[in-house]
């Protein structure tokens, strides 16, 4: 799977902000969407074998929850 299988990410549910990012902790296997304009964050993946596509899509799922 390369990254660019990553889906594309949602607008922020918040800010409607359109240019959220995907961020690495360092020091951690952790990555995390976070609006690059309001800093709202999606829940964060975590272990060896985090993505991030699978951070996208757990922003994108978070983002159809709060639009809801
Ligand atoms: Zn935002």
């Amino acid at each position: 799977m390369s990254e660019d299988d990553t889906p594309r990410m949602l607008p922020c549910p918040f800010c409607g902000g359109t240019n959220p990012g995907v961020v690495y902790v360092p020091g951690a296997p952790v990555r995390q969407v976070v609006c690059g304009d309001c800093g709202a964050s999606g829940g964060s993946v975590s272990g060896q074998f985090a993505t991030r596509r699978q951070a996208v899509e757990m922003w994108n799922a978070r983002a159809e929850v709060e639009r809801a």
